[in-house]
C-alpha cells in the first residue's frame, strides 16, 4: 500500500500483514513441483520493489507475475506497480487476484489497471497451475474450495522470519452483519484438532524452533468446548508452548471454551463487538436480541479476564451513530475496562465499485449516513462515511481516536501489536522511537499513565454486569 489504512504516521509503517492467501496459493505451487516466492510490497515503493525483483534475478520472467491485492487500499500502489512492469517487460503476463477486491466486478478493476493480462474473481486455489501453465487460455471459472489439506510453507515468504506465522482454521461465515463481506459465506467446518495442532508445529520446526505466535485465521472461529477440549489435550500432550490469537462474535464462545482454549494456548482475541448501543446491534444486522448479545459479550469477556486472554474490542461507528449511542457504547465498555486489554474503533467505510455496493449505500443512507465523496467508489473502490447529520466523517475519527486512547495506553497498544503485526524483533525501544518520529495527535493510544480518575474506574468492574 502507497501509505496504511487508517493514519500515516512512521508507527503505523511498522506493521506486517502475512498475506496467508497468497501463501496458501504459492504453498500449493511450491508442493506440485513449480518453485514459488512470495513478495510483500508492504509500504515500500512500487519502483523500489520492481527493482529488488530485478536485482534478485527474478524479472524479467518467463512466468506471470502473480499480483494479490488483499484490500482495496493497495489499489493506487498497484496501478504504479502494474504501469513500471509493463514498461520494464512489455511481453511480460500480469495475473491480478485478491478475492475481496477482483470478484465483485472484474471488469471495473480492469479498466482501472489496463495493464492487467487477467482479473481473477473467487478463490484461486483451482485455477492457479492452470494460469501458470497457460494465462491466457484457462477458464476463469473457480471450483469451490474448502480448506486446503495443507498448512502454509512460510520460508517461501522473502524475509519471512520477520511475519508471525498464520494457520487458517475455518473459512466463511454467514451470520448477516450488514457491513461484512462475509455475511452470506457459509461458515466451514473448523479443522480438526490435530490437523491444527500439526500445522502449529510444522510452523516451529519452520521458524527453527524460534518464539512464534500464530494467528489462527477465521473470521468467525467458533470451536464448542468438545473442540476445545480435544485441542487442549492435544497441546498438553505434546508440550506445544505456542501462544496464539483468533478473531469472533462476542455472542458465540461459552466460558468453558475459553477455559479450555487459553490452556491450549490462546493469549488474544479480536472480538467483533462493534456496539454496546441496542438501536446500533439491530442497524448493523449484528442480532435481533441486543440484551441477549450484551450478556454474552459480558460472560465471554469475563471469561477471558479470568483464563488471562487479552481481548481487543472492535468498535464501529456506523450508519444513525449519534451521541446516544455512542455514551451506550462507552458506557458498556467503562463497566467492563478491567476485562479490555484494547480496542480498535472507525467508522463504517464502503468497500467496492459502484456496482457492488449501491445496495449497502442505500441502506447506510436510510439509517442518516451520506458518502464523503460519492465519485471515490468507481475511481477508488473506497468510499469514507459520514455517519450520520449528527456524527460527520471530521467528528467520528475525534470519536474514534477519543475511546482508543480511553482504553489503551502505550503499553498495551504495544503489547497487542507486537504480539501479531509488529515485525519479530521489533522491540520496545524500536517503538518508544517510532512513537516519538509520530504525531501525538495521531496516535490511537494514551502516552501518559491513567489519571487518578481513570485508575477508580479501571480498578471497577469486580463482577460485569450489563448496564443497559
Ligand atoms: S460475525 Fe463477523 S465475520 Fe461474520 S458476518 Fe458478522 S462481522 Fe462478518
Amino acid at each position: 500500500m502507497a501509505q496504511p489504512k487508517k493514519r500515516d504516521h512512521p508507527l503505523a509503517r511498522r506493521q506486517l500483514y502475512l498475506n496467508y492467501g497468497a501463501l496458501t496459493l504459492a504453498t500449493q505451487l511450491e508442493r506440485s513441483g513449480r518453485p514459488s516466492r512470495l513478495v510483500h510490497g508492504g509500504h515500500e515503493t512500487p519502483e523500489a520493489v520492481l527493482d529488488r525483483l530485478v536485482d534478485q534475478g527474478l524479472l524479467p520472467s518467463a512466468f506471470p507475475v502473480m499480483l494479490s491485492m488483499p484490500s482495496f487500499y493497495a489499489l493506487g500502489w498497484t496501478q504504479a506497480f502494474c504501469r513500471l512492469l509493463r514498461a520494464f517487460d512489455p511481453s511480460g503476463r500480469i495475473i491480478i487476484g485478491g478475492r475481496w477486491v477482483t470478484s465483485p466486478d472484474p471488469d471495473w478493476l480492469g479498466g482501472l489497471i489496463p495493464e492487467a493480462d487477467r482479473i481473477v474473481p473467487g478463490l484461486g486455489e483451482s485455477l492457479i497451475a492452470g494460469l501458470i501453465e497457460d494465462p491466457m487460455g484457462v477458464c476463469l471459472a473457480a471450483a469451490p474450495s474448502g480448506l486446503p489439506d495443507f498448512g502454509l510453507d512460510h520460508t517461501l515468504v522473502e524475509d519471512f522470519l520477520a511475519y508471525q506465522p498464520s494457520v487458517e482454521t475455518s473459512r466463511g461465515c454467514g451470520m448477516g452483519c450488514a457491513f461484512c463481506e462475509e455475511r452470506d459465506i457459509p461458515l466451514s467446518r473448523l479443522r480438526e484438532p490435530e490437523l491444527l495442532a500439526a500445522y502449529m508445529a510444522d510452523a516451529q520446526t519452520q521458524y527453527r524452533a524460534g518464539p512464534i505466535r500464530p494467528y489462527l485465521q477465521s473470521s468467525f472461529f467458533v470451536p464448542n468446548p468438545r473442540w476445545a477440549s480435544r485441542m487442549r489435550e492435544i497441546v498438553e500432550a505434546h508440550g506445544l508452548a505456542i501462544p496464539w490469537r483468533c478473531e469472533t462474535r462476542v455472542d458465540a464462545m461459552k466460558p468453558e471454551t475459553v477455559e479450555h482454549l487459553a490452556a491450549a494456548g490462546l493469549k488474544v482475541i479480536d472480538l467483533g463487538l462493534e456496539t454496546a448501543s441496542p438501536t446500533q446491534i439491530g442497524a448493523m444486522n449484528k442480532s435481533p436480541n441486543p440484551d441477549r448479545y450484551l450478556r454474552m459479550a459480558s460472560d465471554l469477556l469475563l471469561a477471558c479476564r479470568a483464563n488471562g486472554v487479552w481481548v481487543k474490542a472492535n468498535v464501529l461507528l456506523y450508519g444513525g451513530e449519534t451521541a446516544r449511542t455512542v455514551d451506550e457504547t462507552r458506557a458498556w465498555l467503562d463497566h467492563h475496562v478491567s476485562a479490555i486489554k484494547g480496542v480498535s474503533v472507525g467508522p463504517v467505510v464502503v468497500f467496492g465499485p459502484p456496482r457492488s455496493t449501491a445496495a449497502f449505500m442505500t441502506d447506510l443512507e436510510r439509517l442518516g449516513a451520506r458518502p464523503v465523496d460519492s465519485s471515490s467508489a468507481a475511481t477508488t473502490g473506497i468510499t469514507q462515511i459520514h455517519p450520520s447529520a449528527e456524527i460527520d466523517a471530521v467528528a467520528a475519527e475525534a470519536i474514534s481516536l477519543d475511546l482508543s486512547r480511553r482504553y489503551m495506553d502505550a503499553d498495551a497498544y504495544f503489547d497487542l501489536k507486537a504480539f501479531s503485526y509488529y515485525p519479530r524483533d521489533y522491540a520496545r525501544p524500536d517503538f518508544n522511537a517510532d512513537v516519538i518520529a509520530s504525531p501525538e495527535d495521531r496516535l490511537p493510544f494514551r502516552l501518559e499513565p491513567a489519571s487518578r480518575a481513570e485508575g477508580q474506574r479501571l480498578a471497577a468492574f469486580p463482577n460485569p454486569e450489563p448496564v443497559l
